[in-house]
């Protein structure tokens, strides 16, 4: 997966700012802040999207789902979280490396 920015950024291969990392994720600010916290949370592991998950990756999603309230936590958002997914072009998603946006601080606009 040469081409991938975030497969890029899992390498070092590209600088980001890490809060987080483990074996199989790392978690970075996003560079373009939506909210006063926006964080990435990205498997090591290239998955393009929610498309392309299957039943090995089962694991993998649980622990990325439970990690996002402790980020939430260390980050300071104590009020609570947004979470989104972006899925397809069609779902807004840009990077075609599975990724979480984990979003708070101050008050988000409803959908
Ligand atoms: P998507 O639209 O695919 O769900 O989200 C991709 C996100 O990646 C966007 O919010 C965008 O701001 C962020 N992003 C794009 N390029 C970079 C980069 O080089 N570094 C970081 N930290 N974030 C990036
Ligand atoms: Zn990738």
């Amino acid at each position: 997966m040469n081409d991938c920015l975030f497969c890029k950024i899992v390498a070092g291969e590209i600088p980001s700012e890490r809060v987080h990392e483990d074996e199989q994720v790392i978690v970075f600010k996003d560079i373009y802040p939506k909210a006063p916290v926006h964080l990435l949370v990205v498997p090591r592991l290239h998955v393009a999207s929610l498309n392309e998950l299957a039943p090995e990756h089962d694991r993998l999603m649980a622990h990325m789902l439970r990690l996002l309230p402790e980020l939430a936590r260390k980050q300071g958002l104590a009020d609570g979280f947004r979470t989104i997914i972006n899925t397809g072009p069609g779902g807004g998603q840009e990077i075609f490396h599975l990724h979480i946006h984990l979003l708070g601080g101050g008050r988000l606009p409803g959908f």
